[in-house]
């Protein structure tokens, strides 16, 4: 029996946490021995719980470097969740394709483009390799159309290209954005 690897992927706030979460918890209902991961970085809200924007939440390990997948997982591991996919060093594709090819049904969660709209880290890799990739939308905060790329945004303005990660005295947020309303400036 081989395992096979679900890439769910999208902007902010379309419901990634959401969908990766169901999934487990049917698997859940289903008896499937399942584990969850995240990156040790994100930290919103609840330190090991993977938390989606609705309020659903499930428990999750956070972990610094994917290699750390193999210190949870045995051979009655069935189902891997990973969250914020697009954080982790890309060699978190090679652990997921190892885990397939052990038998294991890998669903794996992340944004697929940065605020700038460019690919994000090890998603694109992941992508390529993935059986099955669903794509999923957000709801454009400016025009109400389907929303595919994270506005990033700086004391309510857009971010500039080479904005720097951490702004000290700036409060950053991000919004949800269609193609024609996501701003970058250069
Ligand atoms: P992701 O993991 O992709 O960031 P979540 O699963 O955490 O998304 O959150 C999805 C939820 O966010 C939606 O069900 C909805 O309640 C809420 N939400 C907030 N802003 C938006 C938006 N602009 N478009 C769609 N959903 C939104
Ligand atoms: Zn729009």
């Amino acid at each position: 029996n081989h395992g096979y690897i679900e890439a769910v992927i999208g902007p902010m706030y379309s419901g990634k946490s959401e969908e990766l979460i169901r999934r487990l918890k049917r698997a859940k209902i289903a008896k499937q021995n399942v584990i969850v991961f995240k990156p040790q970085i994100d930290d919103r809200y609840s330190k090991d719980d993977v938390v989606s924007h609705s309020g659903d939440s499930i428990n999750a390990i956070p972990i610094s470097n994917s290699s750390d997948i193999y210190k949870f997982i045995d051979n009655k591991t069935q189902v891997v969740g990973i969250d914020e996919v697009q954080f982790f060093d890309v060699e978190i594709v090679d652990v997921a394709v190892d885990l397939a090819d052990k038998g294991i049904r890998v669903i794996a969660a992340g944004l697929d483009m940065d605020f700038k709209g460019e690919p994000f880290g090890p998603t694109p890799r992941l992508l390529a390799m993935a059986e099955f990739v669903d794509k999923i939308q957000a709801i454009c905060s400016v025009c109400g159309q389907p929303a595919t790329r994270s506005q990033r945004l700086i004391n309510g303005e857009p971010a500039k290209y080479d904005d720097p990660i951490i702004q000290v005295g700036a409060v950053e947020s991000y919004e949800a954005r269609c193609r024609k309303c996501h701003v970058v400036c250069k």
